[in-house]
């Protein structure tokens, strides 16, 4: 009796997995076709300064998938690093971007002056042809790598470091700035920020959220501000929902945010509206 309990057990164990992997299938081959097909698009969310001065955005993937709907990238991100599916669609942002970058430069105005960043996945940041391709993308577009900031998370650090030494100080030597997202949830040791070439710490959304209530979030937040400010790097607080949590930051002496408070990131059309409008009329700014 308990045999067969444990046999159904297995048996039901089994089919569940079953039922994942061609999920998973099923979202992969799914994702294939969204890159033929132009499903995939960039929004974009506004970045800040101290004054409320839109400063740079922040390049984030969207896949709206016929058969279900918006996907997140938190869900199919994952997926396509571990299926190396990444390094299509990384590379699928990265021309998207700069040509929106190059059109922005043309246009000239507010547009033209912003820095934007461009989420690059551990995989695709280890690609040999990684600069290379960053390169030839830059001429092919005619954008300026002084406009284009590139987003890895600590795991893309944990790798051979003398390599990941190597990219990164290619990357900026072509003038292109570097950000560390997602700041304090990794595994990163210190010691690697004083090795790596890098501009800018960005602070977990998960370390703002409760700033205002958990001393422990506010104590962390403040020890990344300092620890940037002592190391000459800038720091962006992310997911800024509330003016409460602003102030409390702006009293930490941060002076780079981005979040719900200022604005959600946007369709490219819509984002170039809401710039044009912050710049042509401070009172009007949404925030
Ligand atoms: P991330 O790079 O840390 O991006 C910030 C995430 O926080 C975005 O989620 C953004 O929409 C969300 N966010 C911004 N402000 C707020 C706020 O005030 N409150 C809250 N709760 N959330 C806020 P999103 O767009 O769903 O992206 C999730 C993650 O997917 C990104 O985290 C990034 O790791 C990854 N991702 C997005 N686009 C790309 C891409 O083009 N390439 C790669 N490799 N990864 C990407
Ligand atoms: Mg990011
Ligand atoms: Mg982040
Ligand atoms: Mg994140």
């Amino acid at each position: 009796r308990a045999k067969e309990d444990g046999r159904n057990c297995i048996r039901f164990y089994d089919c569940m997995m079953q039922k994942k992997v061609s999920e998973r299938l099923a979202l992969e081959s799914d994702l294939r076709v969204a890159l033929r097909k132009n499903q995939l698009a960039v929004h974009y969310q506004v970045l800040v300064n101290e004054k409320g001065e839109p400063v740079g955005a922040e390049a984030l993937l969207r896949w709206h998938c016929p058969g279900r709907g918006m996907v997140s990238p938190a869900e199919f991100i994952p997926l396509a690093e571990e299926t190396g599916l990444i390094e299509s669609v990384g590379y699928w942002v990265l021309e998207d971007v700069l040509s929106r970058i190059a059109s922005w430069k043309e246009r000239g105005g507010p547009l033209s002056k912003l820095q934007v960043s461009v989420n690059v996945s551990a995989r695709q940041f280890h690609l040999p042809s990684f600069c290379s391709t960053v390169m030839a993308l830059l001429r092919k577009t005619g954008a300026s790598p002084r406009n284009l900031k590139v987003e890895i998370t600590e795991s893309a650090l944990a790798y051979d470091l003398e390599l990941v030494e190597e990219t990164l100080r290619t990357l900026r030597s072509m003038g292109i700035r570097i950000s560390l997202d997602d700041f304090g949830t990794g595994y990163s040791s210190l010691g690697y920020l004083k090795r790596l070439s890098l501009d800018e710490l960005k602070i977990d959304q998960g370390f703002v959220r409760d700033i205002l209530d958990d001393p422990n979030d506010a104590a962390i937040a403040e020890t990344i501000l300092a620890l940037a400010s002592a190391l000459k790097l800038s720091a962006v607080a992310e997911g800024v929902e509330t003016k409460g949590q602003l102030e409390r930051l702006v009293r930490m002496g941060c002076t780079r945010f981005q979040g719900y408070h200022f604005s959600r990131p946007l369709p490219a059309l819509e984002f170039e509206r809401l710039i044009e409008q912050a710049s042509g009329d401070r009172k009007r700014r949404a925030w």
